[in-house]
Protein backbone atom coordinates (compact mmCIF):
# COMPACT_ATOMS: atom_id res chain seq x y z
CA UNK A 1 0.00 0.00 0.00
CA UNK A 2 1.49 3.57 -1.10
CA UNK A 3 2.25 5.34 2.51
CA UNK A 4 1.93 8.87 1.19
CA UNK A 5 -1.48 8.35 -1.29
CA UNK A 6 -2.97 11.01 -2.84
CA UNK A 7 -5.58 9.73 -4.49
CA UNK A 8 -7.80 6.13 -4.63
CA UNK A 9 -6.95 4.31 -7.76
CA UNK A 10 -4.91 4.80 -10.70
CA UNK A 11 -5.52 2.43 -14.35
CA UNK A 12 -2.81 2.05 -16.68
CA UNK A 13 -3.72 1.02 -20.19
CA UNK A 14 -1.09 -1.72 -21.64
CA UNK A 15 1.36 -3.77 -19.72
CA UNK A 16 4.73 -2.59 -22.26
CA UNK A 17 8.03 -1.22 -20.99
CA UNK A 18 5.94 1.91 -20.33
CA UNK A 19 3.18 0.71 -18.74
CA UNK A 20 4.63 -1.14 -16.29
CA UNK A 21 7.21 1.44 -15.24
CA UNK A 22 4.25 3.70 -14.94
CA UNK A 23 2.45 1.60 -12.43
CA UNK A 24 5.50 1.02 -10.28
CA UNK A 25 5.53 5.11 -10.12
CA UNK A 26 2.36 5.32 -9.72
CA UNK A 27 2.54 2.64 -6.81
CA UNK A 28 3.65 4.72 -4.36
CA UNK A 29 1.04 7.78 -4.78
CA UNK A 30 -1.81 5.39 -5.12
CA UNK A 31 -4.05 2.89 -2.88
CA UNK A 32 -4.24 0.75 -5.72
CA UNK A 33 -3.05 0.36 -9.70
CA UNK A 34 -4.41 -1.60 -11.85
CA UNK A 35 -2.88 -2.13 -14.76
CA UNK A 36 -5.09 -3.28 -18.08
CA UNK A 37 -3.49 -5.35 -20.61
CA UNK A 38 -5.32 -6.76 -24.13
CA UNK A 39 -3.05 -9.83 -24.44
CA UNK A 40 -2.62 -12.88 -22.27
CA UNK A 41 0.67 -12.68 -19.92
CA UNK A 42 2.41 -15.83 -19.71
CA UNK A 43 4.54 -16.71 -16.61
CA UNK A 44 7.72 -16.12 -18.64
CA UNK A 45 9.33 -14.53 -20.90
CA UNK A 46 6.98 -15.11 -23.71
CA UNK A 47 6.48 -12.98 -27.17
CA UNK A 48 2.91 -11.98 -27.38
CA UNK A 49 0.31 -10.43 -30.57
CA UNK A 50 0.17 -7.05 -28.43
CA UNK A 51 3.80 -6.41 -28.69
CA UNK A 52 5.02 -7.57 -32.14
CA UNK A 53 8.45 -5.16 -32.42
CA UNK A 54 9.38 -7.28 -28.95
CA UNK A 55 10.95 -10.20 -31.24
CA UNK A 56 13.55 -7.81 -32.93
CA UNK A 57 16.44 -6.82 -31.06
CA UNK A 58 16.25 -4.63 -28.43
CA UNK A 59 19.01 -3.07 -26.78
CA UNK A 60 18.51 -0.86 -23.32
CA UNK A 61 20.53 1.84 -23.06
CA UNK A 62 22.41 2.38 -19.71
CA UNK A 63 20.28 5.84 -19.21
CA UNK A 64 17.42 3.19 -19.43
CA UNK A 65 19.05 0.78 -17.12
CA UNK A 66 19.46 3.65 -14.79
CA UNK A 67 15.85 4.20 -14.91
CA UNK A 68 14.75 1.00 -14.43
CA UNK A 69 16.94 0.33 -11.57
CA UNK A 70 15.79 4.18 -9.74
CA UNK A 71 12.17 2.43 -9.81
CA UNK A 72 12.95 -1.26 -9.08
CA UNK A 73 16.33 -0.83 -6.80
CA UNK A 74 18.80 -3.56 -7.52
CA UNK A 75 16.89 -4.22 -10.80
CA UNK A 76 20.17 -4.79 -13.06
CA UNK A 77 20.98 -7.94 -10.51
CA UNK A 78 17.57 -9.16 -12.09
CA UNK A 79 18.91 -8.94 -15.17
CA UNK A 80 21.84 -10.89 -14.35
CA UNK A 81 19.58 -13.68 -12.94
CA UNK A 82 17.46 -13.56 -16.31
CA UNK A 83 20.38 -14.30 -18.31
CA UNK A 84 21.97 -11.03 -19.43
CA UNK A 85 24.96 -10.57 -21.41
CA UNK A 86 27.16 -8.21 -19.50
CA UNK A 87 28.71 -6.06 -22.68
CA UNK A 88 30.94 -3.02 -22.44
CA UNK A 89 29.05 -0.62 -24.45
CA UNK A 90 32.36 1.21 -26.49
CA UNK A 91 34.46 -1.91 -26.59
CA UNK A 92 32.29 -5.19 -26.83
CA UNK A 93 29.65 -3.60 -29.15
CA UNK A 94 31.87 -3.48 -32.69
CA UNK A 95 30.50 -0.32 -34.43
CA UNK A 96 30.77 -0.03 -38.23
CA UNK A 97 29.95 3.56 -39.41
CA UNK A 98 31.22 4.39 -42.79
CA UNK A 99 34.24 7.00 -42.26
CA UNK A 100 33.83 6.28 -38.02
CA UNK A 101 37.81 7.87 -37.02
CA UNK A 102 36.54 6.87 -33.22
CA UNK A 103 38.38 3.74 -31.76
CA UNK A 104 37.03 1.37 -29.72
CA UNK A 105 37.54 2.08 -25.82
CA UNK A 106 36.18 0.95 -22.60
CA UNK A 107 34.61 4.32 -21.26
CA UNK A 108 32.89 2.17 -18.63
CA UNK A 109 29.27 1.86 -19.83
CA UNK A 110 27.51 -1.47 -18.96
CA UNK A 111 24.95 -2.64 -21.21
CA UNK A 112 22.94 -5.64 -19.98
CA UNK A 113 21.87 -7.69 -23.21
CA UNK A 114 18.43 -9.40 -23.36
CA UNK A 115 15.75 -10.78 -25.15
CA UNK A 116 12.92 -7.90 -25.38
CA UNK A 117 10.78 -10.64 -23.61
CA UNK A 118 13.04 -11.07 -21.14
CA UNK A 119 13.46 -7.48 -20.15
CA UNK A 120 9.77 -6.94 -19.53
CA UNK A 121 9.51 -10.27 -18.11
CA UNK A 122 11.90 -9.09 -15.27
CA UNK A 123 9.81 -5.64 -15.11
CA UNK A 124 6.89 -8.07 -14.81
CA UNK A 125 8.11 -10.09 -11.90
CA UNK A 126 9.21 -7.14 -9.99
CA UNK A 127 5.85 -5.89 -10.11
CA UNK A 128 4.55 -8.94 -8.04
CA UNK A 129 6.29 -7.58 -4.91
CA UNK A 130 4.44 -4.35 -4.61
CA UNK A 131 0.63 -5.15 -2.75
CA UNK A 132 -1.33 -2.66 -4.29
CA UNK A 133 -0.56 -3.25 -8.15
CA UNK A 134 -2.63 -5.83 -10.08
CA UNK A 135 -2.41 -6.60 -13.49
CA UNK A 136 -5.20 -7.72 -15.21
CA UNK A 137 -4.76 -9.43 -18.68
CA UNK A 138 -6.79 -10.39 -21.01
CA UNK A 139 -8.32 -6.77 -20.45
CA UNK A 140 -8.83 -4.85 -23.41
CA UNK A 141 -9.98 -0.68 -23.06
CA UNK A 142 -12.37 0.22 -25.47
CA UNK A 143 -13.01 3.48 -24.38
CA UNK A 144 -11.81 6.63 -21.55
CA UNK A 145 -14.79 7.61 -19.21
CA UNK A 146 -15.36 11.38 -19.15
CA UNK A 147 -17.49 13.44 -16.76
CA UNK A 148 -20.59 14.98 -17.80
CA UNK A 149 -19.15 17.72 -19.18
CA UNK A 150 -15.80 16.48 -20.83
CA UNK A 151 -13.18 18.31 -18.74
CA UNK A 152 -12.21 15.09 -16.79
CA UNK A 153 -11.28 11.64 -17.19
CA UNK A 154 -13.27 9.35 -14.86
CA UNK A 155 -12.22 5.69 -15.76
CA UNK A 156 -11.90 3.33 -18.87
CA UNK A 157 -14.43 1.19 -20.07
CA UNK A 158 -12.62 -2.69 -21.20
CA UNK A 159 -13.65 -5.65 -22.46
CA UNK A 160 -12.35 -8.77 -19.97
CA UNK A 161 -12.36 -12.12 -22.07
CA UNK A 162 -14.73 -14.31 -21.23
CA UNK A 163 -16.15 -11.80 -18.23
CA UNK A 164 -17.87 -8.88 -21.35
CA UNK A 165 -17.60 -5.28 -20.80
CA UNK A 166 -17.29 -3.83 -17.97
CA UNK A 167 -16.12 -0.22 -16.44
CA UNK A 168 -13.63 0.68 -13.77
CA UNK A 169 -13.30 3.93 -11.92
CA UNK A 170 -9.92 5.81 -11.44
CA UNK A 171 -9.01 9.25 -10.44
CA UNK A 172 -6.01 8.66 -13.18
CA UNK A 173 -5.64 6.92 -16.34
CA UNK A 174 -2.23 6.65 -17.45
CA UNK A 175 -2.27 5.74 -21.72
CA UNK A 176 0.38 3.32 -22.24
CA UNK A 177 -1.44 1.81 -24.72
CA UNK A 178 1.61 2.40 -27.55
CA UNK A 179 -0.63 4.26 -29.93
CA UNK A 180 -2.09 6.10 -27.71
CA UNK A 181 -5.20 6.00 -29.68
CA UNK A 182 -7.51 6.15 -26.02
CA UNK A 183 -6.22 9.20 -25.64
CA UNK A 184 -7.13 10.44 -29.14
CA UNK A 185 -10.46 8.73 -29.29
CA UNK A 186 -11.15 10.47 -26.06
CA UNK A 187 -10.05 14.23 -27.43
CA UNK A 188 -12.12 13.48 -30.78
CA UNK A 189 -15.18 12.47 -28.84
CA UNK A 190 -14.89 15.79 -26.52
CA UNK A 191 -14.39 17.79 -29.14
CA UNK A 192 -10.57 18.81 -27.68
CA UNK A 193 -8.13 19.55 -30.27
CA UNK A 194 -5.90 16.66 -31.05
CA UNK A 195 -2.10 17.16 -30.66
CA UNK A 196 -0.15 18.30 -33.20
CA UNK A 197 2.42 15.79 -34.58
CA UNK A 198 6.17 16.08 -36.13
CA UNK A 199 6.36 13.44 -38.69
CA UNK A 200 9.76 11.66 -39.91
CA UNK A 201 9.03 9.49 -41.97
CA UNK A 202 11.74 6.75 -43.13
CA UNK A 203 9.76 3.68 -44.18
CA UNK A 204 12.33 1.30 -42.35
CA UNK A 205 11.42 -2.38 -42.71
CA UNK A 206 12.98 -5.22 -40.48
CA UNK A 207 13.74 -8.85 -40.26
CA UNK A 208 14.98 -10.55 -37.35
CA UNK A 209 16.03 -14.30 -36.88
CA UNK A 210 17.88 -15.66 -33.55
CA UNK A 211 20.77 -17.94 -33.93
CA UNK A 212 22.97 -19.85 -31.32
CA UNK A 213 25.99 -18.72 -30.97
CA UNK A 214 28.78 -21.41 -32.41
CA UNK A 215 31.88 -22.60 -30.72
CA UNK A 216 34.16 -20.43 -33.01
CA UNK A 217 32.82 -17.07 -32.47
CA UNK A 218 34.83 -14.22 -32.85
CA UNK A 219 36.36 -13.49 -29.47
CA UNK A 220 36.87 -9.42 -30.11
CA UNK A 221 33.09 -8.12 -29.89
CA UNK A 222 30.19 -9.35 -28.34
CA UNK A 223 27.99 -7.55 -30.82
CA UNK A 224 27.99 -5.86 -34.23
CA UNK A 225 25.98 -2.97 -35.55
CA UNK A 226 26.66 -2.21 -38.95
CA UNK A 227 25.43 0.93 -40.55
CA UNK A 228 24.79 1.78 -43.75
CA UNK A 229 25.78 4.52 -46.30
CA UNK A 230 24.41 7.46 -47.81
CA UNK A 231 22.64 6.56 -51.28
CA UNK A 232 19.33 4.83 -51.23
CA UNK A 233 20.96 1.24 -52.47
CA UNK A 234 23.34 0.99 -49.66
CA UNK A 235 21.19 2.14 -46.70
CA UNK A 236 21.12 -1.82 -45.10
CA UNK A 237 22.03 -2.11 -41.81
CA UNK A 238 22.10 -4.86 -38.66
CA UNK A 239 22.18 -5.38 -34.88
CA UNK A 240 23.64 -8.19 -34.31
CA UNK A 241 22.86 -8.48 -30.31
CA UNK A 242 23.53 -10.97 -27.79
CA UNK A 243 20.86 -12.59 -25.43
CA UNK A 244 20.01 -15.09 -22.82
CA UNK A 245 20.63 -18.68 -23.93
CA UNK A 246 23.60 -18.19 -25.75
CA UNK A 247 22.43 -16.47 -28.85
CA UNK A 248 22.42 -14.14 -31.15
CA UNK A 249 19.55 -11.71 -32.27
CA UNK A 250 20.06 -10.39 -35.53
CA UNK A 251 18.28 -7.93 -37.09
CA UNK A 252 18.24 -6.26 -40.48
CA UNK A 253 16.96 -3.08 -41.91
CA UNK A 254 16.69 -1.29 -45.02
CA UNK A 255 14.68 1.77 -45.74
CA UNK A 256 12.15 2.81 -48.33
CA UNK A 257 10.90 -0.27 -50.28
CA UNK A 258 14.33 -2.15 -49.49
CA UNK A 259 13.08 -4.42 -46.52
CA UNK A 260 14.60 -7.45 -45.57
CA UNK A 261 12.56 -10.72 -46.77
CA UNK A 262 11.16 -13.09 -44.27
CA UNK A 263 12.60 -16.54 -46.22
CA UNK A 264 15.52 -17.63 -44.61
CA UNK A 265 17.53 -17.69 -48.03
CA UNK A 266 16.34 -14.35 -48.61
CA UNK A 267 17.88 -13.36 -44.78
CA UNK A 268 21.14 -14.84 -45.23
CA UNK A 269 21.16 -13.13 -48.90
CA UNK A 270 20.45 -9.56 -47.43
CA UNK A 271 22.83 -10.03 -44.76
CA UNK A 272 25.48 -10.83 -47.24
CA UNK A 273 24.89 -7.53 -48.99
CA UNK A 274 25.56 -5.53 -45.46
CA UNK A 275 28.22 -3.00 -46.59
CA UNK A 276 31.06 -4.58 -44.43
CA UNK A 277 30.99 -8.86 -44.12
CA UNK A 278 31.37 -8.70 -40.49
CA UNK A 279 28.08 -10.19 -39.40
CA UNK A 280 27.65 -12.42 -42.22
CA UNK A 281 30.96 -14.49 -41.84
CA UNK A 282 29.55 -14.65 -38.35
CA UNK A 283 25.79 -16.19 -39.22
CA UNK A 284 26.44 -17.98 -42.27
CA UNK A 285 27.55 -20.90 -40.06
CA UNK A 286 25.20 -20.71 -37.07
CA UNK A 287 22.40 -22.57 -36.15
CA UNK A 288 18.87 -20.93 -36.76
CA UNK A 289 16.92 -20.80 -33.53
CA UNK A 290 13.82 -19.29 -34.79
CA UNK A 291 11.55 -18.16 -37.70
CA UNK A 292 11.81 -14.89 -39.00
CA UNK A 293 10.07 -12.15 -37.94
CA UNK A 294 8.98 -8.65 -39.74
CA UNK A 295 8.40 -5.70 -39.00
CA UNK A 296 6.97 -2.27 -40.83
CA UNK A 297 8.54 1.00 -39.15
CA UNK A 298 7.21 4.05 -40.86
CA UNK A 299 7.56 7.33 -39.33
CA UNK A 300 9.47 8.44 -35.83
CA UNK A 301 6.53 10.76 -34.85
CA UNK A 302 6.62 13.21 -31.77
CA UNK A 303 3.49 14.24 -30.02
CA UNK A 304 3.12 17.85 -29.30
CA UNK A 305 1.06 17.54 -25.61
CA UNK A 306 2.49 20.38 -24.24
CA UNK A 307 1.01 22.63 -27.34
CA UNK A 308 -3.19 21.77 -25.93
CA UNK A 309 -4.37 24.33 -23.95
CA UNK A 310 -7.02 22.14 -22.87
CA UNK A 311 -6.33 18.95 -21.21
CA UNK A 312 -8.82 16.32 -19.34
CA UNK A 313 -8.06 16.18 -15.51
CA UNK A 314 -7.07 12.47 -14.68
CA UNK A 315 -5.02 11.51 -17.81
CA UNK A 316 -1.92 10.84 -18.85
CA UNK A 317 -0.09 9.45 -22.14
CA UNK A 318 3.45 7.99 -21.63
CA UNK A 319 6.06 6.09 -23.67
CA UNK A 320 5.24 5.26 -27.76
CA UNK A 321 1.83 7.23 -27.15
CA UNK A 322 3.91 10.37 -26.80
CA UNK A 323 6.73 9.63 -29.22
CA UNK A 324 8.14 6.59 -31.42
CA UNK A 325 11.97 6.69 -32.08
CA UNK A 326 13.58 5.16 -35.46
CA UNK A 327 14.26 1.60 -33.03
CA UNK A 328 17.39 1.74 -34.81
CA UNK A 329 18.76 4.08 -31.98
CA UNK A 330 17.28 1.86 -29.59
CA UNK A 331 15.85 4.90 -26.90
CA UNK A 332 11.76 3.90 -26.86
CA UNK A 333 12.34 1.74 -23.53
CA UNK A 334 14.58 3.96 -22.26
CA UNK A 335 12.65 6.86 -22.57
CA UNK A 336 9.61 5.17 -21.26
CA UNK A 337 11.20 4.40 -18.06
CA UNK A 338 12.66 8.05 -17.93
CA UNK A 339 8.65 9.32 -18.35
CA UNK A 340 7.83 7.22 -15.36
CA UNK A 341 10.78 8.46 -13.27
CA UNK A 342 9.40 12.28 -14.23
CA UNK A 343 5.70 11.11 -13.12
CA UNK A 344 6.92 9.71 -9.98
CA UNK A 345 9.03 13.30 -9.17
CA UNK A 346 5.62 15.40 -9.84
CA UNK A 347 3.56 12.84 -8.03
CA UNK A 348 5.57 13.53 -5.14
CA UNK A 349 5.57 17.20 -5.71
CA UNK A 350 1.69 17.25 -5.29
CA UNK A 351 0.06 17.38 -1.98
CA UNK A 352 -3.33 17.77 -0.87
CA UNK A 353 -4.93 20.05 0.57
CA UNK A 354 -6.76 21.22 -3.20
CA UNK A 355 -6.86 18.92 -5.63
CA UNK A 356 -3.48 17.12 -6.12
CA UNK A 357 -4.45 15.63 -9.72
CA UNK A 358 -5.23 19.26 -11.65
CA UNK A 359 -2.43 20.38 -13.00
CA UNK A 360 -0.27 17.13 -13.19
CA UNK A 361 -0.77 16.53 -16.83
CA UNK A 362 0.21 20.18 -17.70
CA UNK A 363 3.33 19.82 -15.37
CA UNK A 364 4.19 16.34 -16.85
CA UNK A 365 3.95 17.82 -20.66
CA UNK A 366 5.64 20.39 -19.55
CA UNK A 367 9.12 18.59 -18.77
CA UNK A 368 8.46 16.56 -22.05
CA UNK A 369 10.14 18.52 -24.32
CA UNK A 370 13.42 18.63 -22.12
CA UNK A 371 13.57 14.90 -21.55
CA UNK A 372 12.72 14.28 -25.60
CA UNK A 373 15.21 16.76 -27.04
CA UNK A 374 18.09 14.45 -27.00
CA UNK A 375 16.98 11.17 -28.19
CA UNK A 376 14.79 13.08 -30.67
CA UNK A 377 17.88 14.96 -31.82
CA UNK A 378 19.11 11.78 -33.22
CA UNK A 379 15.78 11.07 -34.86
CA UNK A 380 16.26 14.10 -37.07
CA UNK A 381 19.83 12.83 -38.44
CA UNK A 382 17.44 10.03 -40.39
CA UNK A 383 17.33 13.22 -42.65
CA UNK A 384 21.29 12.77 -44.00
CA UNK A 385 18.87 9.80 -46.19
CA UNK A 386 17.59 12.01 -49.20
CA UNK A 387 14.00 9.83 -49.90
CA UNK A 388 13.32 10.47 -45.74
CA UNK A 389 9.81 12.18 -45.33
CA UNK A 390 8.88 15.88 -42.98
CA UNK A 391 10.53 18.97 -42.03
CA UNK A 392 14.09 19.03 -42.25
CA UNK A 393 14.99 20.95 -39.47
CA UNK A 394 16.62 24.40 -40.97
CA UNK A 395 20.25 24.22 -39.46
CA UNK A 396 20.52 20.82 -40.64
CA UNK A 397 23.73 21.35 -42.35
CA UNK A 398 25.29 23.17 -39.27
CA UNK A 399 24.19 19.61 -37.14
CA UNK A 400 26.50 17.29 -39.83
CA UNK A 401 28.72 19.62 -39.60
CA UNK A 402 29.39 19.81 -35.51
CA UNK A 403 28.33 16.00 -36.14
CA UNK A 404 31.41 15.21 -37.78
CA UNK A 405 33.39 17.48 -35.98
CA UNK A 406 32.24 16.20 -32.37
CA UNK A 407 33.46 12.68 -34.08
CA UNK A 408 36.63 14.17 -34.68
CA UNK A 409 37.20 15.31 -31.36
CA UNK A 410 35.95 12.54 -29.72
CA UNK A 411 38.49 10.57 -31.60
CA UNK A 412 41.41 12.23 -29.87
CA UNK A 413 40.00 13.03 -26.97
CA UNK A 414 38.77 9.80 -24.43
CA UNK A 415 37.27 12.10 -22.23
CA UNK A 416 34.96 13.96 -24.84
CA UNK A 417 34.40 10.30 -26.03
CA UNK A 418 32.65 9.65 -23.13
CA UNK A 419 30.86 12.30 -22.85
CA UNK A 420 29.36 11.84 -26.09
CA UNK A 421 28.42 8.12 -25.06
CA UNK A 422 27.03 9.46 -21.90
CA UNK A 423 24.40 11.51 -24.20
CA UNK A 424 23.84 9.03 -26.71
CA UNK A 425 22.67 6.57 -23.66
CA UNK A 426 20.73 9.22 -22.60
CA UNK A 427 22.38 9.71 -19.25
CA UNK A 428 23.68 13.68 -20.14
CA UNK A 429 21.14 16.21 -22.17
CA UNK A 430 22.42 17.28 -25.44
CA UNK A 431 22.31 20.59 -23.88
CA UNK A 432 26.26 19.55 -22.36
CA UNK A 433 26.95 20.49 -26.13
CA UNK A 434 26.58 23.87 -25.72
CA UNK A 435 29.43 24.66 -23.15
CA UNK A 436 31.42 27.62 -24.80
CA UNK A 437 34.42 25.83 -23.41
CA UNK A 438 33.72 22.80 -25.79
CA UNK A 439 32.33 24.73 -28.66
CA UNK A 440 35.97 26.82 -28.56
CA UNK A 441 37.72 23.75 -29.14
CA UNK A 442 35.32 22.44 -31.63
CA UNK A 443 35.52 25.75 -33.62
CA UNK A 444 38.58 25.05 -35.57
CA UNK A 445 37.82 21.31 -36.33
CA UNK A 446 34.78 23.43 -38.33
CA UNK A 447 36.72 25.38 -39.78
CA UNK A 448 38.81 22.41 -41.30
CA UNK A 449 35.21 21.14 -42.80
C1 LIG B 1 11.43 -3.07 -34.57
C2 LIG B 1 11.57 -2.31 -33.27
C3 LIG B 1 12.75 -2.44 -32.55
C4 LIG B 1 12.91 -1.70 -31.38
N1 LIG B 1 14.09 -1.77 -30.73
C5 LIG B 1 14.26 -1.06 -29.59
C6 LIG B 1 15.50 -1.10 -28.88
O1 LIG B 1 16.48 -1.70 -29.31
N2 LIG B 1 15.58 -0.41 -27.71
C7 LIG B 1 14.53 0.32 -27.21
O2 LIG B 1 14.66 0.92 -26.14
N3 LIG B 1 13.37 0.39 -27.88
C8 LIG B 1 13.20 -0.27 -29.03
N4 LIG B 1 12.00 -0.20 -29.68
C9 LIG B 1 10.92 0.65 -29.12
C10 LIG B 1 10.25 -0.03 -27.93
O3 LIG B 1 9.74 -1.28 -28.28
C11 LIG B 1 9.14 0.86 -27.37
O4 LIG B 1 9.43 2.20 -27.53
C12 LIG B 1 9.01 0.63 -25.87
O5 LIG B 1 8.80 -0.72 -25.63
C13 LIG B 1 7.90 1.43 -25.20
O6 LIG B 1 6.69 1.02 -25.72
P1 LIG B 1 5.31 1.22 -24.94
O7 LIG B 1 5.33 0.45 -23.66
O8 LIG B 1 4.97 2.65 -24.90
O9 LIG B 1 4.29 0.54 -25.98
P2 LIG B 1 4.17 -0.99 -26.42
O10 LIG B 1 5.42 -1.73 -26.25
O11 LIG B 1 3.54 -0.94 -27.76
O12 LIG B 1 3.14 -1.59 -25.38
C14 LIG B 1 1.77 -1.25 -25.42
C15 LIG B 1 0.98 -2.30 -24.63
O13 LIG B 1 -0.37 -1.87 -24.54
C16 LIG B 1 -1.23 -2.97 -24.86
N5 LIG B 1 -2.47 -2.38 -25.36
C17 LIG B 1 -2.62 -1.64 -26.50
N6 LIG B 1 -3.92 -1.23 -26.61
C18 LIG B 1 -4.57 -1.70 -25.51
C19 LIG B 1 -5.90 -1.60 -25.07
N7 LIG B 1 -6.84 -0.91 -25.75
N8 LIG B 1 -6.25 -2.21 -23.89
C20 LIG B 1 -5.30 -2.90 -23.18
N9 LIG B 1 -4.03 -3.04 -23.58
C21 LIG B 1 -3.65 -2.44 -24.72
C22 LIG B 1 -0.44 -3.76 -25.88
O14 LIG B 1 -0.89 -5.09 -25.99
C23 LIG B 1 0.99 -3.65 -25.32
O15 LIG B 1 1.21 -4.64 -24.35
C24 LIG B 1 11.84 -0.88 -30.89
C25 LIG B 1 10.67 -0.78 -31.61
C26 LIG B 1 10.55 -1.46 -32.81
C27 LIG B 1 9.29 -1.26 -33.58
Amino acid sequence: MASEAIARQAVVIGAGIAGLAAARALSDHFEQVVVLERDSLCDGPVHRPGTPQAGHAHGLLVGGQRALSELFPGFERDLVEAGAVLVRSNIDIRFERPGDPVPQRDLGLLNYALSRPAIEFAVRLRLRSYANISLRDRCRVSELLASPDGTAVTGVRFDESGAGSQELRADLVVDASGRGAPTLAMLKTTGLPLPEETVIGIDQGYATAVFHIPGDAPADWKSVLTFGGLSPTSARGALLWPIEGNRWILSLAGRHGDAPPGDVDGFMAFARTLRTPTIYSAVKNARLDSEIARYGFRDNVLRHFERLEVFPRGLIPIGDSICRFNPVHGQGMSVAAQEACLLRELLAAQSPPGDPLQGLAKAFFEKIPMLIETPWSVATFDFMHPATRGQRPADFETRIKFAAAFMKLAADDPDFHRLTAEVQHLLKPRSVYRDPALLQRVLPLLAQG
